[in-house]
């Protein structure tokens, strides 16, 4: 039984799920007592769960206060969903979770002085921070302009793209570490003070610009390579296993793609030199827009922004099933890069039928997909 089922087994029932049905609040109310929780966690090992630059820009009184009122609408919409819903395991779960936060101590757990550095550390906060932010963000926008009508949150493989995204946020100090490993070890050698200097005495919108572009280049390139070769193919495959889209699908992708995509992308980046304060829009930028590109959002651009950068809809068709679409729209910000290369594919105002890769040779589940590409003739041809 897959993870999926498991839970639509534990907090699943046949009544309705329309407004009023309890099911929303039930389920919102067990999101923030897992979000309460989670927080009330990093409050008592800090150092250990808690990254270093999060914590130097969260306003910690704002955040003990955000947290009191989770662990309030967490019980209160527990308790609406029990008042309204038959099967009372997601309002009771809801409640649950907000008493065990609010027991642990709430937003007022104390932290005794400076948070001491530690050589090893996760990112629960930063977990907790970007999927509340996330979810708020894009769970409404796929409910009020869905591309496919009558998608669950819930959809097919929600709870591996779940896993993907904790354990990917969990492990943000290896990630960031190795993303500028190879830059750092490798690449000294590139570096030209004068060009950097020129690079850096360009205005921010120019710099973040030419982020944007040098990246996408790199990540054009690497991304070709994972679909053509029959090595790399299998660790991509795994990100193009999902068969419904949404703002989470994206997470999906195997530990192999994602170090050598971002640390091959973060090459030109750290040669050129730009300065932080584009380079880090840059980063917050190219993290939304990647959920964004994978959204069941239906908006229509008109065909001039489509042209300028990568939407929904040029970016489902990278992962739709039909065979006219395979190896097509690698670019993950500028369109223009596949139809200078000959890899685009757009037609007029359509979406694709399906996602996924015939046949649907990747396993379901996180360890099976971690596996996958490594397993003894498992290799599928490429894309
Ligand atoms: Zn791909
Ligand atoms: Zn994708």
């Amino acid at each position: 039984m897959s993870l999926d089922q498991k839970a639509a087994r534990v907090f699943g029932d046949d009544e309705p799920t329309h407004f009023g049905s309890g099911w929303m609040s039930g389920t919102i109310s067990v999101f923030l007592g897992v979000m309460a929780v989670g927080a009330v966690i990093c409050f008592y090992i800090p150092e250990l769960l808690t990254s270093p630059e999060v914590r130097a820009v969260l306003p910690i009184p704002l955040i003990r206060t955000l947290i009191q009122l989770v662990i309030a609408f967490g019980f209160l919409l527990g308790f609406l969903s029990a008042l309204l819903r038959k099967r009372k395991v997601l309002g009771f779960t809801g409640i649950a979770l907000a008493m065990l936060a609010a027991l642990g101590g709430g937003g007022n757990v104390p932290v005794e002085g400076a948070v001491q550095t530690t050589p090893v550390y996760l990112g629960l906060d930063w977990f907790l921070l970007n999927l509340l932010l996330l979810a708020v963000v894009f769970v409404p926008l796929e409910k009020v302009w869905p591309h496919r009508r009558g998608q669950s949150v819930f959809r097919v493989g929600w709870t591996t793209d779940t896993i993907y995204f904790f354990v990917s946020h969990l492990l943000v100090q290896m990630s960031t570490l190795l993303t500028l490993m190879p830059a750092q070890l490798f690449f000294d050698w590139a570096i030209h003070p004068a060009v950097q200097g020129a690079v850096r005495s360009q205005p921010f919108v120019l710099q973040f610009l030419q982020c944007m572009l040098v990246a996408d280049l790199a990540e054009y390139t690497i991304h070709r390579y994972f679909h053509k070769s029959r090595w790399l193919w299998p660790f991509h495959a795994v990100h193009h296993s999902s068969t419904e889209m949404d703002w989470l699908a994206g997470s999906r992708l195997h530990v192999v793609d994602i170090v050598l995509t971002r640390g091959l992308t973060f090459v030109p980046l750290f040669v050129l030199g730009f300065d932080t304060g584009p380079l880090y829009a840059y980063l917050v930028f190219v993290s939304v827009h990647a959920v964004f590109i994978h959204s069941n959002v239906s908006w229509r651009f008109p065909r001039w922004v489509e042209n300028v950068i990568v939407t929904p809809r040029f970016h489902h068709w990278h992962h739709a099933i039909e065979r006219e679409a395979i190896d097509k729209n690698f670019a993950v910000h500028f369109p223009f890069l596949d139809k200078l290369f000959g890899t685009y594919y757009g037609p007029e105002g359509a979406w694709p039928a399906g996602y996924g890769i015939e046949g649907n040779p990747v396993p379901d589940g996180f360890a099976k997909q971690l596996v996958y590409p490594v397993r003894p003739g498992k290799r599928s041809g490429a894309a």
